[in-house]
């Protein structure tokens, strides 16, 4: 294989740190170009020295100061700041793939400025393909990128197509796919007792260690309904053929039924590092430092329906798919500030999904084909959002 060329936006975060754990396995194969992180200047700067970028970008102009302080003259490593930096290190000729591990709609622009460069684009950022699925599918296709997912279960559904499916599985013989969920922390928990729960609780998941915006997501499920449309985009399919299935083994990463009734999947230890490296590395397979699985250790693995009542932001997010266009751009937005208002404790877990259905319901959908209304439409919802929190906080 051809030595990859990296750069790693959102490299101190949880998808980033397993990124750059696969990578140092393999120093003969890639080469880190450039690394991002928003604020945690100490855990880039340990980074920086490790792998010695080209590139570092940090979010502002007194961060940067800091991680140039710390790597001091000697260091090889240019230290740059905020978004324009952001897209220019995901563009950069030099540059073969891009780890797009931003979190949320942040992470839009330079996702896309990897594609529009035509890179090898490994995506993490299911945000960016949930607010704006149109114009970057599009673009992937424009440019001839090459989109690969990360996400766990579109990974194992990218793992159990026939290769060559071109982001289309019509032709396939595919009847549906089947994305499994572990249900989250709180799958037991009566539904009475939610409204109650705490950040804390929410980020504590079962299976995964994930970061503090996923966390909560996956305890609303919204993270499933994000990626029920993730998928719709990725393999180009309507609501009717995703479906979701608790399995709280977290063991199978997801499905594909076909036709003549074959059901293939991607079974694996939960860990990042498995889609990672498999992305990484395609069509090769690498070491990703994940042992096998051991089926006789975990002896059983379960499944039940997902409870639409008890995660209404599952139902919120399968509804804005079927209603298309916009209205997963305003999803996304409103969730976005939901989960921050939840995380510092204005919000309570239940008015998460109050906060998304009413900016939802008050939304006229627009079919959007253009970056700028995608960018218009979310600063909009944001806005919404912030003002009925406003009023559901007091
Ligand atoms: P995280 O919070 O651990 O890391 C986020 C990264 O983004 C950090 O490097 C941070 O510095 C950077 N960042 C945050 N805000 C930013 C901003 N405004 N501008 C630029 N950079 C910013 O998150 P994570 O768990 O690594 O998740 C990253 C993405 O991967 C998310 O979209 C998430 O949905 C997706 N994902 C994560 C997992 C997982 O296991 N963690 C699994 C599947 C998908
Ligand atoms: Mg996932």
């Amino acid at each position: 294989m051809q030595k990859q060329v990296l750069t790693i936006l959102g490299a101190t975060g949880s998808i980033g740190v397993s990124t750059l754990d696969v990578v140092a396995r393999h120093p003969e194969q890639f080469e880190v170009f450039a690394l991002s992180g928003h604020a945690q200047v100490e855990r880039l700067a340990e980074q920086c020295r490790r792998f010695t970028p080209r590139f570092a970008v940090l979010g502002a102009a007194a961060e940067a100061a800091q991680l140039r302080a710390l790597l001091g003259p000697q260091s090889v490593t240019e230290v740059l700041h905020g978004a324009a930096a952001l897209d220019q290190v995901a563009a950069a000729p030099e540059v073969t793939t891009v780890m797009a591990a931003i979190v949320g709609a942040a992470g839009l622009s330079s996702s896309l400025a990897a594609a529009r460069a035509g890179k090898r684009v490994l995506l993490a950022n299911k945000e960016a393909l949930v607010m704006a699925g149109e114009v970057f599918i599009d673009t992937v296709r424009a440019a001839g990128a090459t989109l690969l997912p990360i996400d766990s279960e579109h990974n194992a559904i990218f793992q159990s197509l026939p290769r060559g499916f071109d982001y289309g599985l019509r032709h396939c013989g595919v009847r549906r796919i089947v994305l499994t969920a572990s249900g989250g922390p709180f799958r037991q928990t009566p539904p009475e007792a939610l409204a109650a729960m705490t950040p804390q609780q929410a980020c504590a998941h079962p299976n995964w260690v994930m970061g503090r915006k996923i966390s909560v997501d996956s305890a609303s499920m919204m993270n499933k309904g994000l990626e029920v449309i993730e998928a719709s985009w990725l393999f180009g399919l309507d609501a009717s053929r995703i479906d979701v299935l608790i399995h709280p083994e977290s063991v199978i990463h997801s499905m594909v039924d076909y036709d003549d009734g074959s059901m293939l999947a991607q079974l694996g230890n939960p860990d990042m590092r498995t889609p990672i490296a498999h992305a990484l590395a395609y069509p090769a397979r690498i070491d990703s430092g994940v042992a096998s699985l051991d089926l006789t250790r975990i002896g059983k693995l379960s499944f039940e329906a997902p409870d639409l009542q008890r995660f209404p932001c599952l139902r919120l997010a399968y509804e804005a798919l079927r209603a298309g266009g916009s209205a997963a751009t305003v999803l996304n937005a409103a969730n976005e500030i939901a989960v921050e208002a939840f995380l510092a404790e204005r919000l309570r877990f239940d008015q998460i999904a109050q906060l998304v259905e009413r900016v939802l319901a008050n939304h006229r959908v627009e079919h959007l084909s253009e970056l700028e209304a995608v960018i218009e439409t979310d600063a909009r919802a944001r806005l919404e959002a912030r003002q009925i929190a406003h009023s559901l906080e007091s």
